[in-house]
C-alpha cells in the first residue's frame, strides 16, 4: 500500500498516511485539524509492470545509475 502525503493548507504540516490508490479519503490535518488538505506526490516502492532484478529503489527505472 503506498505512503501519500497531504500538506495541510492552513498550517502546512505534512501527515504521511498509508492510502489504497482508489481511496478518496480526506484526511485531517495531524498539527491543527483542518481538514483542507492537498494531497502530494510522494515516492513509493511501485510495482508497475517493472520486473528489474537486484535491489534499485529507481521507482521509474529511468535512473542512470539503475
Ligand atoms: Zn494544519
Amino acid at each position: 500500500m503506498p505512503i501519500f502525503e497531504y500538506r495541510c493548507k492552513d498550517c502546512g504540516y505534512v501527515t504521511s498516511f498509508l492510502e489504497k490508490f482508489n481511496s478518496r479519503q480526506t484526511h485531517a490535518c495531524e498539527k491543527c485539524g483542518s481538514k483542507d488538505t492537498a494531497k502530494l506526490l510522494s515516492t513509493f516502492a511501485a510495482k508497475s509492470g517493472g520486473s528489474s532484478s537486484g535491489s534499485s529503489s529507481c521507482p521509474t527505472g529511468t535512473c542512470p545509475l539503475s
